[in-house]
């Protein structure tokens, strides 16, 4: 096709709506809706419970299943054709692009969900962190039968990121129930294991009251969508247990977007699409703070560049505006790729993000910090840097200027500077999670003070 017939010539022009106004009455009529991450150990049987959930809400069709389960049976590994549901990312499908974060959508009569979900590289803890920063919540997901290897290694370091860039709400997946010996669905160690994870994510930091534990079979497909059907099970989950769907739907944090919907846009890009004919340049990301229109001119940072905004998506759906909260597909033109990267923030040419080389943010220290290397994540950013300075540990006792070393458990604020000297900085929204990590571990997390 020649590239002259693309729609990037054509000028968008914005409609000019009042989005503010526009947005409340939608938002009044509008299912609530949640983005998650799925953490968890592997083989715990992640991607074969979200493609459990993708197939029994409706969202992928048994026929794609029934394909998939034929090459997978022909690999010798049947058991792997619910897993590869998520693996067979829809934009990817489309576009024959990769994505790091994945987006797979499902609805039922009361709620909108959002799986993300980095495909390829799930150990990838930059991925993980930029996933986990777009969500509202977490879903973990703990084998039955592995009560030793669920609260180690990936569980825990999964966790404490989730913790890390803020999510409040967890949902327990006690998975693998119809494989728990000597007898499936045995009480006891179902019990067994949500005592352990409730007992692990309290002492984590989470709330008591934000924590639900389910039992279920990703595989079997009981009580994740529906109730449990093997009588065994029946009998005594069916008594008092939400299925894995309920307690996401009852999960649901409560709508914090409509303050900010009227500050300056402000969007980290968590993916660079490139490659359709229809949309020749695409980001994706989650709108931090403001909204944007058909039309709108966004500047990027740290290029420093402009684009205008020729369409955009809301959950793959074409939409005139978006507002904070929604993860939004921005579709541009006039802008080269080169000059968009994930990391990289969009947001308001008349009042934009400036970039920074060092910023302050309050932490809490998971070890004792110094002034010490560190990288620096800031959702799909990450770059190396230091703490230069610890300017004040905070609370009333033991607040004062100027500490030696932050305490394990302390909050602090600390000065942080990029070590990239010849780069020009780079864009930092102001509320945004930052988490310190060092020697492949999370050393402090907290919140940018970049005012
Ligand atoms: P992930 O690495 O956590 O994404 O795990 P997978 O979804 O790839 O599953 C790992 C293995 O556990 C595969 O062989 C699955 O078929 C198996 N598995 C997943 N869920 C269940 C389940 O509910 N019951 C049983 N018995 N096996 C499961």
């Amino acid at each position: 096709l020649d590239a002259d017939a693309t729609p990037q010539q054509a000028k968008v022009r914005s409609k000019g709506l009042d989005v503010p106004r526009l947005w409340a009455e939608e938002k009044s009529k509008r299912k609530p809706s949640a983005a998650f991450v799925v953490i968890g150990h592997v083989d715990h049987g992640k991607s074969t419970l979200m493609g459990r959930l993708l197939l029994d809400t409706g969202a992928v069709a048994q026929r794609d299943i029934d394909k998939y389960q034929k090459a997978a049976t022909e690999l010798g590994k049947s058991s792997f054709a619910l897993a590869w549901v998520l693996d067979t990312d829809p934009q990817e499908r489309e576009r024959g692009v990769t994505v790091d974060i994945a987006q797979h959508h499902f609805s039922t009569d009361t709620a909108d969900f959002t799986i993300l979900d980095a495909p390829g590289h799930r150990d990838f803890v930059p991925n993980m962190i930029g996933g986990a920063a777009m969500a509202d919540m977490a879903v973990l997901v703990v084998d039955a039968n592995q009560l030793d290897s669920g609260m180690k290694g990936q569980t825990r370091e999964h966790v404490l990121l989730a913790k890390a860039v803020g999510l409040k709400k967890v949902v327990v997946a006690v998975n693998k129930m119809d494989d728990t010996k000597p007898t499936a669905w045995r009480e006891a160690a179902f019990e067994a294991v949500r005592d352990e994870v409730r007992s692990f994510l309290t002492t984590s930091g989470f709330g008591e009251e934000d924590v639900l534990v389910v039992p279920c079979s990703g595989l079997g497909g009981e009580n994740v969508v529906k109730a449990p059907s093997s009588m065994g099970a029946a009998a005594w989950v069916a008594k008092c247990n939400p299925t894995l769907l309920q307690a996401l739907e009852r999960s649901i944090p409560s709508e914090t977007e409509s303050k900010t919907v009227t500050q300056p846009f402000r969007m980290q890009i968590a993916d660079v699409f490139r490659g359709s004919i229809q949309n020749p340049l695409s980001v994706a990301g989650r709108i931090v703070a403001g909204h944007v229109q058909v039309g709108d001119s966004i500047l990027v940072q740290p290029s420093g560049e402009t684009a205008a905004i020729r369409a955009l998506d809301v959950i793959d759906e074409p939409r005139d505006f978006a507002v904070a909260g929604q993860i939004v597909t921005l579709h541009l033109q006039d802008i080269e790729a080169q000059h968009l990267r994930s990391g990289d923030v969009v947001c308001d040419p008349k009042r934009p993000v400036h970039l920074r080389k060092s910023f302050e943010a309050v932490v809490e220290a998971v070890d004792p910090l110094l002034p010490q290397a560190v990288d620096i994540h800031i959702g799909r950013l990450h770059a190396p840097g230091r703490i230069e300075r610890l300017v004040e540990v905070m609370g009333s006792e033991t607040g004062r200027k100027k500490p030696r070393i932050v305490r394990q458990g302390q909050k602090a604020k600390v000065k942080l500077t990029f070590e990239d000297a010849a780069s020009s900085g780079f864009p930092l929204v102001d509320g945004e999670k930052v988490v310190l990590r060092a020697a492949g571990a999370t050393v402090g997390y907290g919140v940018v003070d970049a005012a």
